[in-house]
């Protein structure tokens, strides 16, 4: 038996019968990075070194053991860990140590106990869907070295993808949980806003981002998320639900649910194995008794354009906060402060860190600020609105997650507005808060 083959609920029974050690598996997935990490390149920061003393030492506990201390996890850079590196694979923050936990890391690490094997590469801030704009590395695909693995989660989608990880935390603001997941072919979730807190989450898009899992089945990821949610006080944006067991909600059986299958994402652009995989999908669905049904979701045309205005206004605001005085990289290239600050910036971003903010300044300025910005506004309640129709009417809106399969290292990185075009799939569901509607949620 290959440990690291195994899903987390596998591990866990093991654990539960006394098969397996934490021990036992720790060193097997330290083995497997010795062995992948080389050529995939998932990790900014390797947390291996005493994985095994915590693993024994959870062996050792006899009494009072979370159901999953002792399992191993893998941990995206912009989330906040204390006394280890958190650099969100910037040149900004390559030396920034966080003096706290975030709360997901608090619930996975010091309440769950589960052994956090690394910190996951991912595009600088979490702009980009190929990891490639990693300030360190370029984190390659596994089933194919010379392709990306999507992003931002790169890291985290390549590391399970590779068996290098059983499971790990990602974050979405556009699609970064669930496009690198597609790509390496592996589960993501990116759930409900505002159901899992954002504190300790270094921001990008804050009405947007959300942290959730990478996994290897639709089971673990119930589970990651079951751990992971829940109110928190640190986060306004926090929802105040009762904490759900979202591993009740799997059911084999799915008749008569009702799939919208919207036509828009099934025009052009939209390749032909990508295609092919969702028409095999809804196959299956109508075999287990599903009902599908092809509909209209009109506004999807305009809900890239509406992200990237929502989102690069959004960071452009929570990137000032890197002046080189509080947080991570000073330059030392400065004769007063307006340099300073200007040289730390103009060191310390990459290039697309630097578009968008640019970007973003520009449609908050006052002369396009009702051109674009309130416009964008505008536009998200009506992509809000269709989703709200399509729910009205279905259970479950069935799409693809990206229009193309995953594409060589390089071919897309020079063209920005290409590289956005590939996230034209994912970028509906933030701008709606979706799995569920945040808003039709509140109201009711
Ligand atoms: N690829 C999208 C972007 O570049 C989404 C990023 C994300 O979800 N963090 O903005």
């Amino acid at each position: 038996m290959d440990i690291t083959e195994l899903t987390v609920h596998e591990l866990k029974e093991k654990l539960e019968k006394h098969e397996l050690t934490s021990e036992e598996i720790t060193r097997a997935y330290i083995d497997r990075i010795n062995e992948k990490e080389k050529d995939v390149q998932a990790f900014v920061t390797l947390l291996t070194d005493d994985a095994i003393e915590k693993a024994k030492k959870i062996d050792s506990e006899k009494e009072n053991k979370s159901p999953y201390a002792g399992i191993p996890i893998g941990i995206k850079d912009n989330m906040c860990t204390k006394g280890i590196k958190t650099t969100c694979s910037s040149k900004m923050l390559e030396n920034f140590v966080s003096p706290y936990d975030g709360t997901v890391v608090d619930k996975v690490v010091n309440q769950e106990k589960m052994i956090n094997l690394g910190k996951l590469n991912m595009d600088e801030f979490a702009m980009g869907s190929s990891t490639e704009n990693s300030y360190f590395k370029k984190t390659k695909n596994p089933w194919d070295l010379s392709r990306v693995p999507g992003g931002s989660s790169g890291g985290s989608a390549a590391a399970v993808a590779a068996n290098m990880v059983p499971w790990a935390l990602g974050s979405d603001t556009g699609g970064s949980i669930r496009q690198p997941a597609s790509l390496c072919g592996v589960v993501g979730l990116k759930p409900t806003y505002g159901l899992v807190s954002r504190y300790g989450l270094v921001a990008f898009a804050s009405s947007l981002d959300q942290i959730g899992p990478i996994t290897k089945d639709v089971e673990d990821a119930a589970i990651l998320l079951s751990i992971i949610a829940g109110h928190d006080s640190k986060d306004s944006t926090s929802m105040d639900i009762p904490k759900k067991d979202y591993t009740k909600s799997l059911k084999n059986d799915i008749k008569g649910v009702k799939i919208g299958v919207p036509k828009e994402f099934f025009g052009d652009g939209i390749n032909e194995e990508v295609k092919n995989s969702l028409e095999k999908a809804i196959e299956i669905y109508r075999s287990l008794g599903a009902e599908i049904e092809e509909f209209s979701l009109d506004i999807a045309k305009y809900a890239l354009a509406t992200y990237y205005i929502i989102a690069c206004a959004e960071a452009s605001s929570n990137l000032g906060r890197f002046d080189g005085i509080r947080y991570g990289y000073r330059t030392e290239n400065f004769t007063n402060l307006k340099e300073l600050f200007r040289n730390s910036r103009s060191e310390g971003f990459g290039a697309e860190v630097k578009r968008r903010i640019i970007l973003g300044t520009y449609v908050l300025s006052s002369g396009y600020y009702d051109a674009y910005y309130k416009k964008a506004q505008k536009l998200r309640t009506l992509v809000q609105n269709e989703f709200k129709k399509g729910f009205e009417k279905y259970d479950v809106i069935l799409t693809p997650t990206s229009p193309i399969t995953a594409f060589k290292i390089g071919e897309k990185s020079e063209n920005p507005l290409e590289m956005y075009l590939s996230d034209i799939c994912t970028v509906s569901v933030n701008i709606a808060g979706l799995p569920r509607n945040i808003y039709t949620m509140w109201i009711r």
